[in-house]
């Protein structure tokens, strides 16, 4: 065994992070668990796992249910495509592998949703194949450890961290020096400044050895969110208020408020809801800017509140939801603000 692996596992025998998917063994809960750390801390994925799990606690239940109803479950989680993901992947796995998740990380990579990655994890984790499982925190650590300048997003360095990854993966315990890889990248060998003198590679490590650890990986730097401006409007017809199922790629499936771009003032709002919508309303309460960042947006909402007038038909693609219906509706965390409000006026009606 490679002497950075042994001082890795021993490392991780004393260190390993306590999560609720340690130790688990069923390929269909790590995927789950995997899906869900995608770009989400850890802390933030602990509220999830094991309440979607109740939900669906097998790969079957996963496919056979509706997709609302997984998307609840995730909601608040963020980059929905992923719940969109895995829930086809099961459907996937059910008509083409028997139910069954593979064992080869080869066959793994053919279901919908599983990348390199998420494929090495499974086949690692849960069937002891030794595969690398290589994410950020892992290009990081082989980044610095192995001294390697060049960066990492181009494919021919990529390939070259893949391979040194490899290299390093035992055959006994793989799972392990998986999770102790992810492990040290997550809470050592951290992004700008690692705490290299706790580090089990201490001494072993190029990177540190020639103090370059903390410009290594050379990233390219991400560009700043575009921001976006909406109006968000709270349209309520008696103890309803129109809701919209959005169909763009960006949080599919999922409940908004209707919203119009740009910030414009009441008059002008008014003017373009009865010219949408043929809906009068009555004055409009302002409620304040509501922001959310996602990973290339920034969306900068002003919510406005009112009641509409006139024949109120349904726009396509739109629902007037009453008070009962409205709590299970999936909506993304930008609603939060305005999904509060509107809970906050049906309970006063209800009093
Ligand atoms: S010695 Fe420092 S830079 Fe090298 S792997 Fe450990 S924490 Fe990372």
């Amino acid at each position: 065994m490679d002497q950075r692996t042994e001082y890795l596992l021993d490392w991780y025998d004393r260190n390993a992070r306590k999560m609720p998917w340690r130790g688990e063994k069923d390929p269909y809960r790590i995927w789950v668990s995997e899906a869900m750390l995608q770009q989400t801390r850890v802390e933030t994925v602990m509220g999830y796992y094991d309440r979607f799990l109740q939900s669906f606690p097998t790969l079957q239940s996963l496919a056979l249910a509706e997709e609302k109803d997984v998307l609840k479950q995730w909601e608040g989680l963020g980059y929905y495509s992923r719940a969109r993901n895995l829930q086809a992947g099961a459907r996937q796995v059910i008509q083409d592998f028997g139910g069954t998740l593979p064992v080869d990380p080869a066959e793994l990579r053919k279901i919908h949703g599983i990348g390199p990655y998420t494929a090495g994890a499974i086949a690692s984790i849960a069937f002891g194949v030794p595969v690398a499982a290589v994410d950020g925190n892992v290009i990081r650590v082989i980044s610095r450890l192995y001294a390697i300048e060049e960066n990492p997003e181009k494919t021919e360095i990529r390939d070259r961290v893949q391979k040194l990854a490899e290299k390093l993966v035992p055959t006994e315990r793989p799972g392990d020096h998986n999770q102790a890889m992810m492990d040290l990248g997550a809470t050592v060998c951290v992004p700008g400044t690692p705490d290299c003198e706790v580090c089990p590679l201490l001494g072993l490590c190029q990177a540190e050895k020639r103090g370059i650890a903390a410009e290594l990986p050379r990233l390219s730097k991400a560009k700043p969110p575009r921001e976006i401006r909406y109006d968000l409007l709270i349209l309520r017809s008696g103890s309803q208020v129109l809701m919209r199922k959005r169909t763009e790629k960006m949080l599919q499936g999922l409940w908004c408020f209707p919203m119009m771009e740009d910030w414009k003032n009441e008059t002008e709002i008014t003017g373009e809801i009865w010219t949408k919508w043929g809906f009068s309303c009555a004055k409009m309460i302002c409620h304040g800017e509501a922001k959310h960042v996602f990973t290339h947006q920034t969306w900068r909402m002003m919510i406005y509140e009112t009641e509409i007038a006139g024949d109120c038909e349904t726009p396509k693609g739109y629902r007037f939801v009453s008070v009962g219906d409205f709590e299970a509706l999936a909506m993304p965390t930008a609603m939060k603000k305005a999904r509060a409000l509107v809970l906050d006026r049906f309970s006063t009606m209800k009093t």
